[in-house]
């Protein structure tokens, strides 16, 4: 029967999106992504050259003791333990080029808004070719999802960078972005909320156009607990703007406490009727980083070797237990928006070819 409708759908009204699944767990997605976090550091853990460069880690002693052990297997587990206990066990993680598995963007350029241009529409454009505040032309899976009828102000996003509100177009697409230094709005604010708005103006932050973690992330939650959204974007920052400073302690603490963070996510997803056993994360990144001459860990583009080599980690109720993958993979950045939108049961198209759906991710996937 349900085939049937599908069919019909199909025939009778291609411009609608239709129902591609019928038998998904998934009801909520999260996608979350790090900025500029390394598949490096994500599978072999701290890097020991650059732990012991006095030019990128002032307290050497320190960062060796939290986070060093001499197998890389340990030593991941020590940096990204949600990753290497709950995600190794119950979902799946792609990129490990050591393993032969590799995750590559597709645009040409290796840089944020070119990079959260291709997750986000599934394709890449080549005229994003800079990060400036351009309002995007492109129709995100974002804005997709939102205009399903089921789905319709179910969708938030929430980012530590300023650009956002434009990558993801929110004057078009009607979604709330809150990113890099607005406080949330709303008659309703959370105790919470009204305290984060509070310090969000007396933190400094370290830089002029991305803000500190923790406020992305404590909002994001926040929004969780009281508006339920049904697609929730979380785009943390400090990744990237740590290592651009060459500050190598910061990166690692930085990409370590964004791991808690997902897992405080996780946690909470487990204990509400809405989500439990009925939510899939994606976390990915927009890019990498070099690793050739040392320097260039600190930096990506175009003319950065690696730049283009990022990872992709999933979990949830359709997604086998499939943990490290293995060799001969190879999966892009343009793929994870078809993704999205099909754990949700929604076959989404844009106005090119977008990515396919990674179907190892979607256990039951037509
Ligand atoms: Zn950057």
């Amino acid at each position: 029967m349900i085939r049937k409708i599908t069919f019909l759908l199909l025939f009778s009204c291609l411009s609608i999106p239709v129902f591609s699944q019928s038998n998904l767990k998934t009801e909520n997605v999260i996608l979350i992504t790090l900025d500029g976090f390394r598949w490096q550091e994500l599978y072999t853990g701290i890097d020991a050259g650059l732990m012991n460069n006095e030019e990128y880690v002032e307290n050497q002693d320190h960062l060796k003791e939290l986070y060093w052990a001499e197998n890389p297997e340990l030593r991941r587990e020590k940096l990204m333990p949600f990753f290497w206990t709950t995600i190794a066990r119950e979902g799946q993680l792609y990129g490990n080029r050591n393993a032969g598995n590799h995750v590559n963007v597709t645009n040409g350029l290796f840089f944020s808004y070119p990079g959260y241009n291709e997750i986000l529409t599934g394709y890449a454009d080549e005229k994003v070719d800079s990060n400036d505040k351009i309002w995007n032309p492109n129709k995100t899976v974002l804005e997709f999802v939102n205009e399903q009828p089921e789905f319709a102000g179910k969708v938030a996003a929430f980012a530590s960078w300023d650009v956002f509100p434009f990558i993801i177009n929110s004057q078009r697409s009607g979604i709330p972005v809150n990113a890099g230094f607005e406080p949330v709005e709303g008659t309703e604010l959370t105790d919470r909320e009204r305290f984060l708005n509070e310090l969000i103006s007396e933190i400094p932050s370290p830089w002029g156009t991305v803000r500190l973690d923790a406020f992305t992330h404590h909002y994001a939650l926040e929004h969780l607990k009281t508006d339920k959204p049904r697609l929730l974007y979380v785009a943390y920052g400090e990744t990237d703007d740590f290592a651009h400073d060459g500050d190598y302690e910061a990166y690692i603490k930085s990409a370590n406490q964004t791991d808690r963070f997902i897992r405080q996510l996780w946690e909470f997803v487990q204990e509400e009727e809405q989500y439990r056993g009925k939510t899939t994360f994606i976390i990915t990144t927009d890019h990498g980083r070099g690793t050739e001459p040392t320097d260039q860990w600190r930096h990506h583009g175009a003319d950065v070797d690696g730049a283009d080599e990022i990872w992709i980690a999933a979990i949830g109720p359709d997604t086998p237990a499939l943990g490290e993958l293995g060799e001969s993979g190879q999966l892009y950045q343009n793929q994870i928006a078809k993704t999205v939108a099909e754990l949700l049961g929604l076959n989404y198209q844009n106005k090119v070819v977008v990515g396919d759906a990674i179907n190892t991710i979607i256990q039951n996937s037509n």
